[in-house]
């Protein structure tokens, strides 16, 4: 199997608070990888550090055999073959939805014009948002809003969508309709790594479920492990909670 991103000995401190320690995992190519673990036990900073949004104090992120953590590495590189979707969505106000998917891809990616207008059509209709293309955002829902998020995304034609708790800032009724698009997404192959709180969700689309508590990787396996058959105590008592 081929893995995409390899994390090793990772660890991330604000002064003198070490909020990730010796964080090893990798996602494979295809693969759909689920953090779990309770408020504050580093899951944002961790899929921070992996697109260096933060910089990790310590360790390695291996991509395609280097650490692009050495001086020597053109992060902007490795910052364009990484997909981020937010749970407050991040989307331009000022711009209609087919702006918000064209501007990454003509800035960063030099697309022309057109060319980035057919990718995000391509896109927006993945998410089946594609009749909204001349829409503003405050128009939209919070689930049309997260859709649009994610065709953004996808039209950067990353090698990683990494997703941040992207249906907790929704109300209930929007969740299932995100939730979806990201099943179908985990359907075609796409790799992702993706924070949630939805357990049912993480259960039945993840390949694979790390558990997080207090900065370290307390527990990981595969859904059937861990939901079913966790063997730690912290996993346990999380899942007691939250089940
Ligand atoms: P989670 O996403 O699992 O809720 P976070 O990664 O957001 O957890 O936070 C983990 C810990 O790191 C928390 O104690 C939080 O207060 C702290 N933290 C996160 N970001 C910063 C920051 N920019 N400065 C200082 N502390 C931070
Ligand atoms: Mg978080």
């Amino acid at each position: 199997m081929e893995t995409v991103i390899d994390i090793q000995r990772l660890s991330k401190s604000f002064g003198n608070h070490e909020v990730l320690k010796d964080i090893h995992f990798s996602v494979n190519k295809g693969e759909v990888v689920c953090i779990i673990g309770s408020s504050g036990s580093g899951k944002s900073t961790l899929l921070r550090c992996v697109n260096l949004l933060e910089k990790p104090s310590g360790g390695k992120i291996i991509y395609h055999g280097e650490n692009i953590l050495d001086d020597k590495h053109d992060i902007h590189a490795y910052r364009r073959r990484l997909g981020m979707v937010f749970q407050q969505f991040n989307l331009f106000n000022n711009h209609n939805v087919l702006g918000n998917c064209v501007i990454g891809q003509m800035k960063v990616l030099k697309r022309s014009k057109e060319e980035a207008e057919k990718v995000a059509l391509k896109y927006l209709k993945v998410v089946g948002m594609d009749r909204f293309v001349n829409a503003k955002p405050r128009q939209l829902s919070g689930g049309q809003k997260q859709r649009v998020a994610i065709a953004r995304a996808l039209s950067m034609e990353p090698d990683v969508l990494l997703f941040d708790e992207p249906t907790s800032a929704l109300d209930p009724e929007m969740v299932g309709e995100v939730l979806k698009v990201m099943k179908e997404l985990a359907e075609t192959g796409l790799t992702m790594l993706i924070v949630t709180h939805e357990m049912e969700f993480a259960k039945e689309v993840s390949d694979r479920v790390v558990f997080m508590d207090k900065g370290v990787i307390a527990e990981e396996g595969s859904p059937d492990q861990i939901f079913n058959h966790p063997t730690g105590e912290r996993t346990r008592e999380f899942l007691k909670r939250t089940l």
